[in-house]
């Protein structure tokens, strides 16, 4: 396999496994499929602009602090940077580095006009009052200015940050340039320009994939047992839309530990559950205790990781006994697990296909926003369902033509995409 010279704050991987190289090794992998020339991977493979800002912050006791915000652009060869802006303990440079870089791909594989990019604090957003998160938002947007803007770079919501911020984000855009600029994040609230449809769309995205590699082999939503690792954004909204679509929701968790019923979860119950206990499943009475670790190897049908990254691994991969494996979350599975679980015969909906309806929908958002004209959620879901439902078609019939898995089939389409883009544009100077 090609390897790549990594980026010069790439030097010190720690022995864990590096998302930043776990993405390269994507890239990689999807290159040597289509015979990528080296110039053009050693390109693709290095962000195009790294920052790293300081935050201070003055908690609610009067100590000032100081974080760390990241914003990684990786490429914006098909249009502005796009991406969320994540909000968690485990929040790295290299981590951020990777999930820009996974934009990149998405966003060329869904056909809509965005580079990649991607934002982090590595804060635990629990443990802040709400005016300390303002605070930090805004300071770390305002820190951004000159790097974003609606046709710069768009940040979005992503794990622990929700329209809320992004509202917090749009004013102090908006209020140091001088005007209202509605189009320089997306994942509003619909109070300044948001989308119907966005909050779900993640979600929608997952069951809308879920369902069309099931309808493939014969089967329907209403036949299977699902797992699912997560309840938030991405993982409670999948709940919700697969159990509404009939499908058994058979286990459910977040970082707090999981629930698990073999004759499936009543997830409107477990959802009004949650909104009263912190957001945590833990102790729900129709169910038993589950943990993290035992929800990903139960039997089941569909597994689907809406959580963080590198869950299914070389150590747990054996175990895993679902025949579908949708990855809502980002990079879930590691290219080794992936090829084990390959060799098994299991399909691996890879993230790039599979999570690409929150960005989808962004995207339709900037789009009303841009024409001042807003839809009603019937024809946002439509038009969200038929980006999704003709990416997935793209990427198997990929899969067909070069016989390779669903994965390499998603990455040499996106990947190929930008290269084509990259080549056409050519290097300046
Ligand atoms: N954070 C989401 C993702 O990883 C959405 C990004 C966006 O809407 O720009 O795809």
């Amino acid at each position: 396999m090609v390897t790549t010279s990594r980026p010069v704050w790439e030097n010190h991987s720690p022995a864990h496994i590096c998302p930043f190289d776990q993405a390269c090794s994507y890239l990689e992998w999807a290159a040597k499929e289509l015979k990528l020339d080296s110039g053009l991977l050693e390109i693709l493979s290095h962000p195009r602009k790294v920052v790293t800002v300081s935050i201070p912050v003055k908690m609610d006791s009067g100590e000032i602090r100081v974080l760390a915000g990241h914003r990684v652009q990786h490429s914006d060869i098909l249009g502005p940077y796009k991406g969320g802006i994540r909000y968690h303990p485990a929040v790295t440079l290299r981590e951020v580095s990777a999930l820009a870089m996974l934009m990149t791909w998405k966003c060329a594989l869904l056909g809509i006009p965005y580079g990649g990019a991607k934002g982090g604090i590595p804060i635990d957003p629990k443990k802040y009052s709400a005016g300390e998160l303002e605070r930090i938002s805004r300071r770390y947007i305002s820190e951004l200015i000159k790097d974003i803007g609606p046709s710069v770079d768009i940040p979005a919501p992503d794990m622990g940050t929700s329209a809320r911020e992004m509202a917090w984000m749009m004013d102090t855009y908006s209020v140091n340039v001088g005007h209202a600029v509605p189009g320089v994040v997306t994942g509003k609230p619909i109070s300044v320009g948001g989308s119907l449809g966005r909050e779900m769309a993640t979600g929608r995205g997952v069951m809308i994939i879920v369902r069309e590699a099931l309808a493939d082999q014969g089967k329907s939503l209403a036949d299977v047992k699902i797992a699912i690792q997560g309840f938030g954004n991405v993982g409670g909204a999948a709940a919700e839309l697969l159990h509404k679509e009939g499908a058994k929701i058979i286990a459910v968790s977040t970082g707090a530990g999981g629930i698990f019923s073999a004759t499936g979860l009543d997830i409107p119950a477990l959802k009004v559950y949650a909104a009263e206990n912190r957001r945590s499943v833990v102790g729900f009475p129709q169910g038993t205790a589950i943990s993290n670790a035992d929800l990903l190897t139960l039997p089941c049908d569909v597994l689907i990781p809406a959580a963080l990254e590198n869950q299914i691994t070389e150590e747990n991969v054996n175990q895993i006994q679902a025949h579908f494996v949708a990855e809502a979350a980002n990079g879930p599975v590691t290219l080794e697990a992936n090829r084990v679980l390959e060799a098994r015969g299991v399909t691996v909906l890879p993230d790039i296909l599979a999570n690409a309806g929150g960005v989808v929908v962004s995207y339709l958002e900037w789009v009303q926003g841009l024409s001042y004209l807003f839809w009603d959620e019937e024809r946002v879901n439509r038009e969200m369902e038929n980006l999704m439902v003709n990416a997935y078609r793209q990427v198997m019939q990929q899969a067909q033509n070069r016989k390779v898995n669903l994965r390499l089939a998603a990455y040499t389409l996106g990947v190929g995409r930008v290269a084509q883009a990259l080549t056409d544009r050519g290097l300046y100077p």
